[in-house]
Protein backbone atom coordinates (compact mmCIF):
# COMPACT_ATOMS: atom_id res chain seq x y z
CA UNK A 1 0.00 0.00 0.00
CA UNK A 2 1.29 3.52 -0.75
CA UNK A 3 1.49 5.87 2.36
CA UNK A 4 -0.54 8.93 1.59
CA UNK A 5 -1.69 9.86 5.00
CA UNK A 6 -0.11 9.18 7.60
CA UNK A 7 -2.04 9.05 11.21
CA UNK A 8 -0.56 9.48 14.85
CA UNK A 9 -2.76 9.05 18.17
CA UNK A 10 -1.82 11.00 20.80
CA UNK A 11 -0.43 14.76 20.10
CA UNK A 12 1.79 14.65 23.46
CA UNK A 13 5.69 15.20 23.31
CA UNK A 14 6.43 12.04 20.99
CA UNK A 15 3.28 12.45 18.08
CA UNK A 16 3.52 15.64 17.49
CA UNK A 17 7.26 15.07 17.17
CA UNK A 18 6.60 12.33 14.86
CA UNK A 19 3.85 14.36 13.08
CA UNK A 20 6.21 16.72 12.47
CA UNK A 21 8.85 14.13 10.99
CA UNK A 22 6.07 12.46 8.88
CA UNK A 23 4.93 15.83 7.40
CA UNK A 24 8.46 17.18 6.54
CA UNK A 25 9.12 13.74 4.81
CA UNK A 26 6.39 14.49 2.57
CA UNK A 27 3.22 12.93 4.03
CA UNK A 28 0.11 14.32 4.61
CA UNK A 29 -0.51 13.83 8.74
CA UNK A 30 -3.41 13.53 10.80
CA UNK A 31 -2.38 13.71 14.20
CA UNK A 32 -5.30 12.73 16.50
CA UNK A 33 -5.81 13.28 20.52
CA UNK A 34 -8.46 13.66 23.73
CA UNK A 35 -8.97 16.89 23.61
CA UNK A 36 -8.74 20.17 21.67
CA UNK A 37 -6.31 22.04 23.71
CA UNK A 38 -3.90 18.59 23.71
CA UNK A 39 -4.03 19.09 19.46
CA UNK A 40 -3.59 22.81 19.51
CA UNK A 41 -0.71 22.42 22.15
CA UNK A 42 0.96 19.68 19.92
CA UNK A 43 0.60 21.53 16.95
CA UNK A 44 2.05 25.02 18.27
CA UNK A 45 4.75 22.91 19.66
CA UNK A 46 5.38 21.77 15.67
CA UNK A 47 5.04 25.65 14.76
CA UNK A 48 7.69 26.87 17.14
CA UNK A 49 10.02 24.19 16.26
CA UNK A 50 10.02 25.02 12.41
CA UNK A 51 10.09 28.08 13.30
CA UNK A 52 13.51 28.22 14.88
CA UNK A 53 14.80 25.97 11.99
CA UNK A 54 14.08 29.38 9.73
CA UNK A 55 15.48 31.46 12.15
CA UNK A 56 18.38 29.30 12.01
CA UNK A 57 18.56 29.08 8.14
CA UNK A 58 17.67 25.49 7.51
CA UNK A 59 14.04 25.81 6.45
CA UNK A 60 12.57 28.50 4.60
CA UNK A 61 9.51 29.85 5.63
CA UNK A 62 7.86 28.77 2.58
CA UNK A 63 8.55 25.13 3.26
CA UNK A 64 7.49 25.69 7.06
CA UNK A 65 4.41 26.58 6.04
CA UNK A 66 3.67 23.88 3.06
CA UNK A 67 4.84 21.27 6.16
CA UNK A 68 2.21 22.54 8.93
CA UNK A 69 -0.49 23.01 5.61
CA UNK A 70 0.25 19.29 5.66
CA UNK A 71 -1.03 18.39 9.13
CA UNK A 72 -4.71 17.94 10.37
CA UNK A 73 -5.58 17.45 13.49
CA UNK A 74 -8.39 15.48 15.37
CA UNK A 75 -10.12 14.72 18.34
CA UNK A 76 -12.04 11.96 16.78
CA UNK A 77 -10.34 8.25 17.00
CA UNK A 78 -12.76 7.58 13.49
CA UNK A 79 -10.76 10.41 11.29
CA UNK A 80 -7.66 7.73 11.71
CA UNK A 81 -10.43 6.10 8.77
CA UNK A 82 -8.43 8.30 6.41
CA UNK A 83 -4.95 6.79 7.35
CA UNK A 84 -2.65 4.47 5.13
CA UNK A 85 -0.43 3.94 8.25
CA UNK A 86 -1.11 4.81 12.17
CA UNK A 87 1.29 5.35 14.89
CA UNK A 88 0.18 5.53 18.42
CA UNK A 89 1.48 7.51 20.63
CA UNK A 90 -0.83 7.92 23.24
CA UNK A 91 -0.02 7.91 27.46
CA UNK A 92 2.24 4.64 28.41
CA UNK A 93 -0.75 2.59 30.03
CA UNK A 94 -1.57 -0.82 28.77
CA UNK A 95 -5.26 -0.71 29.40
CA UNK A 96 -5.27 2.59 27.38
CA UNK A 97 -2.94 1.12 24.35
CA UNK A 98 -5.73 -2.17 24.23
CA UNK A 99 -8.48 0.30 23.88
CA UNK A 100 -7.49 2.21 20.92
CA UNK A 101 -6.13 -0.94 19.22
CA UNK A 102 -9.46 -1.91 18.99
CA UNK A 103 -10.99 0.81 18.14
CA UNK A 104 -8.36 1.25 15.10
CA UNK A 105 -8.80 -2.28 14.12
CA UNK A 106 -12.66 -1.41 13.80
CA UNK A 107 -11.80 1.98 12.04
CA UNK A 108 -8.56 1.27 9.62
CA UNK A 109 -8.74 -0.36 6.33
CA UNK A 110 -8.17 -3.83 6.64
CA UNK A 111 -4.41 -3.35 4.99
CA UNK A 112 -3.54 -0.61 6.88
CA UNK A 113 -0.08 -1.04 9.79
CA UNK A 114 -0.75 -0.10 13.06
CA UNK A 115 2.27 0.18 14.97
CA UNK A 116 2.81 1.52 18.53
CA UNK A 117 5.79 4.09 19.95
CA UNK A 118 5.40 2.21 23.09
CA UNK A 119 8.74 2.17 25.01
CA UNK A 120 7.71 -0.97 26.49
CA UNK A 121 4.59 -2.62 26.48
CA UNK A 122 5.24 -6.44 24.50
CA UNK A 123 3.87 -6.07 20.52
CA UNK A 124 2.53 -9.06 21.22
CA UNK A 125 0.54 -7.99 23.76
CA UNK A 126 -0.71 -5.33 21.77
CA UNK A 127 -1.41 -7.08 18.83
CA UNK A 128 -3.19 -9.82 19.95
CA UNK A 129 -6.32 -6.89 20.82
CA UNK A 130 -6.36 -6.96 17.01
CA UNK A 131 -8.12 -9.17 14.12
CA UNK A 132 -4.61 -7.94 11.73
CA UNK A 133 -1.77 -8.81 14.41
CA UNK A 134 0.47 -9.53 11.60
CA UNK A 135 0.17 -5.73 10.75
CA UNK A 136 1.27 -4.29 14.13
CA UNK A 137 4.23 -3.52 14.89
CA UNK A 138 6.76 -1.26 17.60
CA UNK A 139 7.89 1.80 15.86
CA UNK A 140 9.83 2.92 18.46
CA UNK A 141 11.41 6.73 18.28
CA UNK A 142 13.26 8.37 20.39
CA UNK A 143 13.09 11.37 22.17
CA UNK A 144 13.47 14.47 20.79
CA UNK A 145 11.97 12.87 17.76
CA UNK A 146 13.09 15.56 15.17
CA UNK A 147 16.41 15.51 16.92
CA UNK A 148 17.05 11.81 17.43
CA UNK A 149 18.54 9.52 14.61
CA UNK A 150 17.24 6.12 16.07
CA UNK A 151 13.77 4.21 15.44
CA UNK A 152 13.64 0.52 17.12
CA UNK A 153 11.68 -1.55 15.04
CA UNK A 154 9.85 -4.29 16.89
CA UNK A 155 8.19 -7.07 15.22
CA UNK A 156 6.08 -9.00 17.49
CA UNK A 157 5.55 -12.52 17.28
CA UNK A 158 2.81 -12.47 14.51
CA UNK A 159 4.10 -9.66 12.50
CA UNK A 160 4.58 -10.17 8.71
CA UNK A 161 8.05 -9.50 7.16
CA UNK A 162 6.14 -7.01 4.73
CA UNK A 163 4.86 -5.17 7.59
CA UNK A 164 8.53 -5.27 8.81
CA UNK A 165 9.66 -4.25 5.71
CA UNK A 166 7.32 -0.84 5.03
CA UNK A 167 8.02 0.06 8.85
CA UNK A 168 11.95 -0.04 8.32
CA UNK A 169 11.89 1.73 4.66
CA UNK A 170 9.13 4.66 6.54
CA UNK A 171 11.72 4.99 9.15
CA UNK A 172 14.15 5.51 6.56
CA UNK A 173 12.19 7.83 4.91
CA UNK A 174 11.51 9.96 7.58
CA UNK A 175 15.42 10.47 8.04
CA UNK A 176 16.14 8.45 10.84
CA UNK A 177 18.46 5.02 11.18
CA UNK A 178 16.23 2.06 12.24
CA UNK A 179 17.27 -0.95 14.44
CA UNK A 180 15.36 -4.22 14.63
CA UNK A 181 14.47 -5.56 18.38
CA UNK A 182 12.84 -8.39 19.11
CA UNK A 183 9.83 -8.14 21.36
CA UNK A 184 10.95 -8.65 24.68
CA UNK A 185 10.16 -6.22 27.78
CA UNK A 186 11.93 -3.00 27.14
CA UNK A 187 13.02 -4.23 23.79
CA UNK A 188 17.02 -2.96 23.60
CA UNK A 189 16.92 0.81 24.70
CA UNK A 190 14.91 0.82 27.46
CA UNK A 191 16.39 -2.49 28.81
CA UNK A 192 19.76 -1.14 29.14
CA UNK A 193 18.58 2.65 29.36
CA UNK A 194 15.76 2.57 32.29
CA UNK A 195 17.41 0.70 34.83
CA UNK A 196 20.46 2.75 34.92
CA UNK A 197 17.89 6.04 35.44
CA UNK A 198 15.96 3.78 38.08
CA UNK A 199 19.77 3.02 39.63
CA UNK A 200 20.17 7.13 39.49
CA UNK A 201 16.86 7.64 41.38
CA UNK A 202 18.32 4.99 44.32
CA UNK A 203 21.30 6.84 44.30
CA UNK A 204 19.47 9.89 45.59
CA UNK A 205 16.96 8.05 47.67
CA UNK A 206 19.83 6.50 49.25
CA UNK A 207 21.74 9.77 49.49
CA UNK A 208 24.74 8.49 47.64
CA UNK A 209 25.08 12.19 46.17
CA UNK A 210 22.84 15.30 45.57
CA UNK A 211 20.44 15.34 41.68
CA UNK A 212 23.25 17.45 40.70
CA UNK A 213 26.38 15.29 41.33
CA UNK A 214 24.93 12.17 40.27
CA UNK A 215 24.15 14.07 36.90
CA UNK A 216 27.81 15.75 36.73
CA UNK A 217 29.44 11.89 37.04
CA UNK A 218 27.31 10.36 34.33
CA UNK A 219 28.10 13.19 32.33
CA UNK A 220 31.32 14.10 32.97
CA UNK A 221 32.77 10.54 34.06
CA UNK A 222 30.71 8.34 31.00
CA UNK A 223 30.14 11.15 28.49
CA UNK A 224 26.86 11.16 28.55
CA UNK A 225 25.48 14.45 27.14
CA UNK A 226 23.13 14.87 29.49
CA UNK A 227 22.85 13.20 33.43
CA UNK A 228 20.12 10.01 34.17
CA UNK A 229 17.94 12.48 36.37
CA UNK A 230 17.87 15.33 33.85
CA UNK A 231 16.97 12.90 30.81
CA UNK A 232 13.98 10.93 33.60
CA UNK A 233 13.27 14.88 33.93
CA UNK A 234 12.86 15.20 29.65
CA UNK A 235 11.75 11.65 29.54
CA UNK A 236 8.85 12.26 31.82
CA UNK A 237 8.67 10.52 34.81
CA UNK A 238 5.09 8.50 34.57
CA UNK A 239 6.70 7.34 31.61
CA UNK A 240 10.26 5.62 33.16
CA UNK A 241 7.78 4.33 35.90
CA UNK A 242 5.46 2.20 33.39
CA UNK A 243 8.59 0.82 31.78
CA UNK A 244 10.13 -0.05 35.47
CA UNK A 245 6.76 -1.54 35.62
CA UNK A 246 6.65 -3.36 32.65
CA UNK A 247 10.00 -4.96 33.36
CA UNK A 248 9.67 -5.97 36.72
CA UNK A 249 6.49 -7.57 35.45
CA UNK A 250 8.21 -9.27 32.32
CA UNK A 251 10.99 -10.65 33.79
CA UNK A 252 9.82 -10.97 37.32
CA UNK A 253 13.30 -10.20 38.78
CA UNK A 254 14.01 -8.62 41.28
CA UNK A 255 16.13 -6.08 39.88
CA UNK A 256 13.89 -4.04 38.14
CA UNK A 257 11.73 -2.94 40.85
CA UNK A 258 11.30 0.44 40.50
CA UNK A 259 12.45 2.86 43.32
CA UNK A 260 9.86 3.75 45.65
CA UNK A 261 11.43 7.51 44.93
CA UNK A 262 10.43 7.04 41.35
CA UNK A 263 6.82 6.29 42.05
CA UNK A 264 6.62 9.12 45.08
CA UNK A 265 7.17 11.83 42.56
CA UNK A 266 4.65 10.15 40.19
CA UNK A 267 2.15 10.04 42.77
CA UNK A 268 2.81 14.14 43.63
CA UNK A 269 2.23 14.77 40.33
CA UNK A 270 5.80 15.53 39.72
CA UNK A 271 6.50 14.02 36.05
CA UNK A 272 9.46 16.14 35.21
CA UNK A 273 9.43 19.16 32.40
CA UNK A 274 5.95 18.54 31.42
CA UNK A 275 4.50 19.13 34.93
CA UNK A 276 7.14 22.18 35.48
CA UNK A 277 8.96 19.62 38.06
CA UNK A 278 10.49 16.64 38.71
CA UNK A 279 13.92 15.86 39.99
CA UNK A 280 14.61 19.60 38.89
CA UNK A 281 12.46 22.42 38.52
CA UNK A 282 11.57 24.09 35.43
P1 LIG B 1 2.76 12.53 26.75
O1 LIG B 1 2.15 12.45 28.10
O2 LIG B 1 3.58 13.74 26.39
O3 LIG B 1 1.64 12.40 25.62
C1 LIG B 1 0.67 11.39 25.62
C2 LIG B 1 -0.55 11.95 24.88
O4 LIG B 1 -1.48 10.89 24.66
C3 LIG B 1 -1.27 13.03 25.68
O5 LIG B 1 -1.41 14.21 24.90
C4 LIG B 1 -2.62 12.38 25.96
O6 LIG B 1 -3.71 13.31 26.01
C5 LIG B 1 -2.76 11.45 24.76
N1 LIG B 1 -3.77 10.42 24.93
C6 LIG B 1 -4.13 9.75 26.05
N2 LIG B 1 -5.14 8.91 25.78
C7 LIG B 1 -5.43 9.03 24.46
C8 LIG B 1 -6.39 8.43 23.59
N3 LIG B 1 -7.26 7.54 24.03
N4 LIG B 1 -6.40 8.82 22.31
C9 LIG B 1 -5.53 9.75 21.83
N5 LIG B 1 -4.60 10.35 22.62
C10 LIG B 1 -4.56 10.00 23.90
O7 LIG B 1 3.61 11.19 26.59
P2 LIG B 1 4.81 10.90 25.55
O8 LIG B 1 6.10 11.11 26.25
O9 LIG B 1 4.52 11.58 24.26
O10 LIG B 1 4.67 9.32 25.39
C11 LIG B 1 3.79 8.75 24.45
C12 LIG B 1 4.23 7.33 24.14
O11 LIG B 1 5.55 7.36 23.61
C13 LIG B 1 4.27 6.39 25.33
O12 LIG B 1 3.90 5.11 24.92
C14 LIG B 1 5.73 6.42 25.73
O13 LIG B 1 6.13 5.27 26.41
C15 LIG B 1 6.38 6.49 24.37
N6 LIG B 1 7.75 7.02 24.35
C16 LIG B 1 8.09 8.07 25.15
C17 LIG B 1 9.38 8.55 25.12
C18 LIG B 1 9.77 9.72 25.97
O14 LIG B 1 10.99 10.01 26.07
N7 LIG B 1 8.86 10.42 26.58
C19 LIG B 1 10.33 8.00 24.25
C20 LIG B 1 9.94 6.94 23.41
C21 LIG B 1 8.65 6.47 23.48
Amino acid sequence: MTIKTFGVVGAGQMGNGIAQVAARSGLNVMMNDIKEEFVERGLATIAKILARSVDKGKMTEDDKQAVLGRIKTSVNLKDMSAADFVVEAATENEALKFQIFRDLDEICESGVILATNTSSIPIGRIAAQTGRPQLVIGMHFMNPVPVMKLVEVIPGIATSEETFKTTWELAEKFGKTPAKSNDFPGFIANRILMPMINEAVYCLYHNVGTREDIDTVMKLGMNHPMGPLTLADLIGLDTCLAIMETLYDGFKDSKYRPCPLLRKYVEAGWLGRKTGKGFYEY
